[in-house]
């Protein structure tokens, strides 16, 4: 049997749209072994609704915790996806270092002072090889950074469907070596499929190049409502096992260990 987590997961702490224990019951009846919640943080940046004001990080950990010791049919993990700022490294973990979290999970939302998400406006009539190899470059320094245990949705930048003209391997490639060499995990995000994508990040074509490179990975839904919690989890594990891979990362206090698939 699967041992099935999800450690992406946001509520009315961030941009969710339910408290945490309403995700509770969905998890279990989606067969999760733990559920972790992962607020963002983003930290250097103004006017974000969709953001935790990071004066609250405290208390959100303290909250989780306290649903930790509440609930025992399920095991719970305290994360945060982190807003990756390139220049701001030492900030972020000035900020993060005395935090007691599960896991990092860093993410790269903002090219410049707009973010990928924004709308399908952000692309139109620009240079898409170009914003392609950006993203890359920030994912990439996201990485170096020492800063995450998780990279999330690691090619965010395909959201609205625009294609790079040449063909992107050569960013997976690089980014699947960075992933290796700093002993980072990446994420099969499902809620990709609920975006005009509609498909997984990052690009099932080359989650061979991770495999290769036997890169730790863990399936997440990245569930804004309690309804999305493991969301397209079975085919999420078959296209894995298609690819090859055997284990899922698990990860407690921020130590990773591998659990068979
Ligand atoms: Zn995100
Ligand atoms: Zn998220």
């Amino acid at each position: 049997m699967i041992y099935r987590t999800d450690y992406h997961i946001h509520t009315s702490f961030s941009d969710g749209r339910s408290s945490p224990e309403d995700y509770i019951a969905p998890a279990i009846a989606a067969r999760l072994s733990e559920i972790g919640f992962s607020e963002h943080l983003s930290l250097f940046k103004e006017n974000q609704d969709w953001c935790m004001n990071p004066a609250n990080t405290s208390s959100y950990i303290d909250y989780i915790n306290k649903l930790k010791k509440n609930v025992n049919d399920i095991q719970i993990k305290t994360g945060l996806e982190i807003d990756f700022i390139p220049g701001k490294e030492k900030e972020i973990e000035n900020f993060l270092s005395d935090l007691k979290l599960d896991y990092r999970i860093g993410s790269v939302h903002y090219l410049g002072e707009k973010t990928v998400d924004i709308g399908p406006e952000f692309y139109e009539g620009k240079n898409i090889d170009l914003i392609y190899e950006s993203y890359f470059d920030h994912v990439i320094a996201a990485v170096s950074s020492g800063l995450f245990d998780i990279i999330g949705h690691c090619d965010f930048i395909r959201i609205y469907g625009f294609k790079p003209v040449t063909d992107p391997e050569p960013f997976y490639r690089k980014l699947v070596k960075t992933l290796k060499q700093n002993d980072v995990a990446f994420e099969l995000n499902t809620n990709g499929r609920n975006s005009p994508l509609a498909d997984f990040y990052p690009d099932r074509r080359f989650l061979h190049i991770f495999r290769e490179e036997n890169i730790p990975v863990c399936v997440n839904s990245d569930a804004h409502m309690p309804i999305r919690v493991g969301q397209y989890f079975d085919e999420a594990y078959e296209l894995l096992k298609y690819a090859g891979f055997t284990e899922m990362a698990v990860f407690s206090s921020r130590k990773r260990r591998m659990t068979p698939m």
